[in-house]
């Protein structure tokens, strides 16, 4: 049998073709009979285009049925599909066309004019427009074609797609996945979290991440179920779609704007099977508020675009706070110096390593960067700091990259944040280094506050901070700010903020 991901899903698709697979906001369905039949009609208009099995087929369009269809369509020919944010701008595009060469480039009727150029510079054969009917129409140009199409025979090691990493570190790089790692993953979740033939999702991630594309949808086809499709996140439609949905996957973001809304109660929660989060840390008192409110303990689960997912809470079994859990079945995950490679004791925090099906065999057109990112022995060097405690829950402190060291001594944001996290009057924080003439790097935390009268000023936040931490990891400067600078999977972007206070303790600047 063909290790095609689309073949090893399509077995399970469910036997009646009006089996429901997406309902939109608008309240159109799309049955699994649409998915097969659409698909096929792509995937024909695809290869017509020249498109064949190792080219790349990029696009950037909004959140549709039609772009869920056309990732399969992908597949289907053998192509790698390569979604891209639709955040990005003209330039962003421009560099990822030229980087990714692919053979087809389909984006909004919005942006297509601005983008014809840009993709005709970067030597692309064909762009189609998704969302709207006339000449350049993807919908349009298919309409013809057959409703059947025989799936291209893929191996396991062949390229099901290329995902570029959030950008939140540096420039987003391609990360090369295989239809080996698409099924791994998805085979893993499915079972891991008991999806039932009834289950519904409740969808509102963008489908251009791991996330809402790996996570969820090929979960929800692993299962042959349907979603609940909603363009995004807001608390009046999660209130409305809530009673017919059964699993709802987020970012903590989401959690945090339920919390805050009267109606997140046990009665409207009661019959949720779960609540999933991921994509960025959840915080403790996020998972503790919830649960108090609702009864539910929400899953926290990790993962990257290079992995997939890594580790989740478990299902039956104590969701801890502030951890993602357990390593999934088939994936070894360790924690190890990050200079040597050393594998370190229980409990010993270093650099997260992992290796299993369901990791990526590398960046695409970065062979160097690949091969500092991997182990001689095949783990692959996450970059996320953490450890794994005597019970075998995995514990994220943060990135390698926001690490500071000030004079001479390491600090780990995440402890900081916590003890702030902890003081009355305060939302949220972040910690990160800045460049500091004695220090090397000063730590400096940038915080944001509940609204009132007794809210705590800079010094009550150097007070707590000095009665529960080193004095090396105490603030030498407290920065309030109304929001925390987030990218649309609700990362905090401390790149961002370490650029804004860059001058803080630059005698120069002042
Ligand atoms: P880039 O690699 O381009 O800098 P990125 O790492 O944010 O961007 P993604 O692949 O989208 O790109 O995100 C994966 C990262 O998200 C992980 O390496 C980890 O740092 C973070 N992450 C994901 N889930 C969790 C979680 N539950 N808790 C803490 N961090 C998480
Ligand atoms: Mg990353």
């Amino acid at each position: 049998m063909s290790d095609n991901f689309y073949d090893i899903v399509a077995a399970r698709f469910p036997a009646n073709p009006d089996a429901p697979f997406i309902e939109l906001g608008s309240g159109a369905v799309l049955s699994y009979g649409d998915l097969a039949a659409t698909s096929a009609r792509y995937a024909h208009l695809l290869r017509s285009l020249g498109v064949v099995k190792g080219d790349r087929v990029a696009v950037q369009v909004e959140k549709s049925a039609e772009a869920v269809f056309l990732y399969l369509a992908c597949l289907r020919v053998g192509a790698a599909y390569l979604p891209l944010n639709t955040a990005y701008t003209r330039a962003e595009i421009s560099y990822f066309l030229t980087d990714a060469a692919p053979r087809v480039f389909v984006c909004a009727p919005t942006t297509e004019e601005g983008l014809r150029d840009t993709a005709a510079e970067a030597g692309v054969g064909t762009v189609l427009t998704l969302g709207a009917n006339g000449e350049g129409s993807l919908s349009e140009r298919a309409a013809g074609q057959p409703t059947g199409f025989d799936t291209v025979a893929c191996g396991p090691d062949e390229l099901g797609a290329i995902l570029y990493t959030s950008g939140t570190t540096g420039r987003s790089k391609g990360a090369m996945l295989t239809h080996r790692n698409l099924a791994s993953n998805a085979a893993t979740l499915h079972a891991l979290w008991g999806f039932q033939p009834d289950d519904v999702l409740l969808h509102m991630l963008p489908i251009f991440h791991t996330h809402g594309l790996f996570v969820a949808i090929n979960c929800v086809l692993m299962n042959g179920s349907s979603m609940l499709f909603q363009a995004k996140f807001d608390a009046d439609t999660v209130f409305r779609l809530l009673p017919r949905a059964t699993v709802m996957m987020g970012v903590p973001t989401f959690y945090t704007r339920l919390l805050a809304d009267d109606r997140l109660t046990r009665e409207a929660t009661a019959h949720m099977r779960l609540f999933i989060s991921g994509s960025a840390p959840l915080l403790a008192d996020t998972h503790r508020e919830f649960f108090a409110r609702t009864g539910k303990p929400i899953l926290e689960r990790y993962g990257m675009t290079e992995t997939g997912m890594l580790t989740s809470n478990p299902l039956n079994g104590e969701r801890i706070p502030g951890t993602v859990g357990f390593p999934l079945p088939g994936v070894s995950v360790r924690v190890a110096d990050e200079k040597t490679g050393e594998p370190l004791a229980t409990g010993a925090i270093g650099v997260i390593e992992v290796k299993g099906p369901n990791v990526f065999i590398g960046y695409w057109r970065m062979p160097e960067k690949t091969a500092q990112e991997f182990r001689a022995d095949g783990f692959f060097i996450t970059g996320d700091v953490g450890k794994i405690d005597e019970q075998g829950y995995v514990h994220i402190i943060g990135r390698a990259k926001d690490l500071v060291i000030s004079g001479g001594f390491n600090v780990y944001p995440k402890e900081v944040e916590t003890v702030i996290d902890g003081i009355d009057g305060v939302v949220e924080s972040a910690v990160v280094g800045v460049p500091h003439p004695d220090f090397g790097e000063a730590v400096v935390a940038v915080v944001l506050r509940k609204p009132g009268a007794d809210t705590p000023d800079d010094a009550a936040v150097i007070r707590a901070c000095k009665e529960q931490l080193a004095n090396f990891k105490v603030p030498k400067a407290v920065v309030f700010t109304d929001e925390l600078p987030r990218n649309t999977m609700g990362k905090v972007q401390k790149n961002l903020l370490r650029q804004a206070h860059k001058d803080l303790f630059d005698k120069r600047a002042a």
